[in-house]
């Protein structure tokens, strides 16, 4: 017999998926973790669950309690789906841009949700910093802080690497990947470079967000925006900081919607705007590194996420970019 126990057993042990067009193009393996296939529809699930079970094993989060969190909308879907099947309060902090799709979901899921106007981290209005306060206001709460609790990474560390690595019988030559928390990137990484340090582990960056040029000059400066949700940051995490980095790429939003709609049109995968950064960066360090290289990256969420968005024509025209590939 083989069967899950509930939403919870049923996290992680995603397929390692083969991205024909593109590794046919670049003669490279370009292979994408299906972490849109985890039961919440994130990458985000793995993190969720880690983060509420080191909560629940420290004895900070007791039965009846609430969990509070700011998201980009993933996270606080993998907590709210986990609150329900754990018997917990969810409370949401989430950016008034992120798509509609998303807030309809935790609203949907049963997450009370607090929509608030997207001001950087150093305003004290920033929505991870209002989570961070709620929490502390609410009795019987915890927050689970997913930027700087390194349990986030630790999800990673303890399955989507060892996952990787088994699922490429230890034959991979670099990771790839976009942060937003980190979390995803670092636990791979460090997991990666632990069982072989050859294997070279390169940050995806959207434009907007420092963490390009904080790799490539030490000072976090960014320029431009970018339409992808959930990625790129002006600061460096408790869950990036001492992740091995060895580059970094920048993925501009015309190379990154050509990506996702060539993922659609010739792979037959309907994926959300980080996979086009996530796998645009994969394609430019296939070309970098030549044919005949194995190169791992992450399929984060799907592009029901963002029909409102990068599926709509005219929202994407009034952007100045064109849905195709
Ligand atoms: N892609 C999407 C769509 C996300 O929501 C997130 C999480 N914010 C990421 C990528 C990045 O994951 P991490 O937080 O592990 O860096």
């Amino acid at each position: 017999m083989d069967i899950k126990s509930g939403f919870i057993g049923t996290v992680g042990h995603t397929p390692l998926i083969r991205l024909n067009s593109f590794s046919d193009e670049t003669g490279c393996e370009i292979l994408g973790k299906a972490e849109f296939l985890n039961p919440g529809g994130s990458v985000k699930d793995r993190a969720a669950l880690f983060i509420i079970e080191d909560a629940e094993a420290k004895g900070l989060l007791k039965p009846g309690g609430t969990v509070v969190e700011g998201t980009a909308g993933n996270t606080g879907i993998g907590l709210a789906h986990i609150c329900n099947a754990k018997g917990y309060r969810c409370l949401i902090v989430i950016p008034e841009t992120q798509s509609q799709e998303k807030m309809d979901a935790l609203r949907v899921l049963g997450a009370e949700v607090r929509a608030v106007p997207a001001v950087p981290y150093r305003d004290s209005n920033n929505y991870v910093k209002l989570s961070g306060r709620l929490a502390e206001e609410t009795e019987n709460a915890v927050w689970a802080n997913q930027f700087d609790n390194l349990a986030n990474r630790q999800a990673h560390y303890q399955t989507t690497g060892p996952e990787i690595w088994e699922q490429t019988n230890g034959k991979v030559d670099a990771w790839v990947a976009a942060t937003g928390t980190g979390g995803t990137y670092a636990g791979v990484a460090l997991y990666l470079k632990a069982k072989n340090p050859e294997v070279k582990t390169v940050l995806a960056d959207p434009m907007g967000s420092g963490l390009y040029s904080y790799v490539k000059t030490g000072e976090i400066k960014s320029e431009g925006n970018s339409v992808t949700e959930g990625i790129g940051n002006s600061r460096i995490t408790a869950n990036l900081q001492d992740a091995p980095i060895d580059d970094a790429i920048q993925i501009d939003d015309p190379e990154c919607l050509r990506v996702v709609y060539q993922l659609l049109q010739q792979d037959g995968l309907f994926m959300g705007g980080s996979v086009g950064i996530n796998v645009g960066a994969a394609v430019a360090l296939a070309k970098q590194m030549g044919p005949g290289h194995t190169i791992v990256t992450v399929l984060c969420d799907s592009g029901t996420r963002y029909q409102s968005k990068l599926f709509n024509p005219e929202w994407l025209a009034a952007k100045g970019l064109s849905p195709q590939a």
